[in-house]
């Protein structure tokens, strides 16, 4: 018999175990192209929080009753899939359960000569390269700027803040506790972690980052997020990776949300026209042209007399102006 942890209910909130099952079924036959694994290493991540919601996001969720998913690493047991056989280690998404039929093409073997199998769930797998991509294409850390990473001691975390140590920049990790704290600091060499859990989060993080935040990871959101925020500096990036403290809001919180970002890839970035003088050549003569040819239509709103400035400016701010608001102070 297999054994399986399968979604039993689905939480309102933090999960409990009684939204879990440990059901026992018959062993999966391997069909054509396919692989018997058993599992060695199962990789626990935040992301699963999401699947066990019955709504709509970047993956599908776990329907009740099934087994809940999650990377694995696994010993190949029997194959039909010409590129594996027994004794295979091999990478792949086998889920919560002692054995797993997976497609071979799903798989990935793994050299355990090389690194510690297990490593290939977290600093050599998906949440290495997270903290990969996402600080060095998105975040484009340059040497001697600050980096903020929340979770600075998890999976994704400490490896970013050790990419951006390599980089050259001030890299400052926000973590819970004392101890996780020394960690990111003495072991994997970051210049100051702040701990979110200790009062006074704002004035630690303000002390630690003395030139603002250049790049801030984002992977938990909540109070975190509201501290570091406003130490961003000018053309700060925030590649947005998790959000982990809101994961078990039963409802969403008010307002537009970083989720969105984070769930739609929005691409969000702050701007201000005179940041691009460069560009003003273009503009002229585009809409020059557009506004020639009737391809670009405007509409004045016309406000005869400074006198009346004042009151059509209230106006504007109350959305009584029809068009671009203009006044004429004399003919
Ligand atoms: P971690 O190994 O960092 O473990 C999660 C950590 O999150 C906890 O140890 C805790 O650290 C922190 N945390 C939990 N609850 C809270 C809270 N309420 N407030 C602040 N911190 C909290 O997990 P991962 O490294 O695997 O994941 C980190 C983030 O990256 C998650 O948000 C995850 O969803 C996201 N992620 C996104 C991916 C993507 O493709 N976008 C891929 C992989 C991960 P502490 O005690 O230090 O607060």
């Amino acid at each position: 018999m297999n054994r399986q942890i399968v979604l039993h209910s689905r939480p309102t909130g933090p999960p409990t175990a009684a939204n879990f099952a440990l059901v026992e079924r018959p062993m999966p036959e391997p069909g054509d192209g396919d692989v018997l694994t058993r599992t060695l290493w199962l990789s626990l991540d935040p992301y699963m929080r999401g699947r066990m919601n019955d709504a709509k996001s970047y993956a599908s969720p776990v329907a009740l009753g099934e087994v809940m998913v999650g990377g694995t690493v696994g010993e190949v047991v029997a194959s039909r899939d010409p590129r594996f056989s027994a004794g295979d280690i091999v990478l792949g998404s086998g889920g919560w359960q002692a054995y797993a039929v997976l497609p071979g093409r799903s798989l990935r073997k793994l050299d355990p000569g090389l690194a510690p199998i297990s490593s290939a769930l977290g600093v050599l797998g998906m949440p290495g390269m997270t903290a990969y991509v996402g600080l060095l294409d998105l975040g484009r850390p340059r040497a001697g700027e600050t980096v903020v990473v929340s979770a600075a001691s998890g999976a994704v975390g400490s490896v970013v803040g050790q990419i951006a140590k390599l980089k050259g920049c001030r890299a400052v990790g926000v973590a819970g506790g004392a101890e996780k704290c020394r960690y990111v600091v003495d072991t994997l060499g970051l210049d100051a972690c702040v701990d979110h859990r200790a009062p006074g989060l704002d004035e630690a993080l303000a002390r630690a980052c003395p030139n603002g935040v250049d790049v801030y990871f984002e992977n938990v959101g909540g109070a975190v997020q509201q501290a570091v925020w406003p130490l961003l500096n000018q053309f700060a990036r925030v590649p947005v990776c998790g959000l982990i403290a809101q994961y078990n809001d039963p409802a969403p919180r008010p307002g537009p949300s970083l989720w969105w970002v984070l769930r739609k890839r929005l691409a969000v970035s702050g701007f201000i026209v005179s940041d691009h003088p460069g560009r003003s050549e273009d503009f002229l003569r585009d809409m020059s042209a557009w506004v020639r040819e009737g391809r670009v239509r405007y509409r004045e709103d016309v406000i005869e007399g400074l006198e009346r400035a004042p009151e059509a400016f209230i106006g504007l701010l109350e959305g009584r102006n029809f068009g671009k608001l203009i006044v004429r102070v004399a003919s």
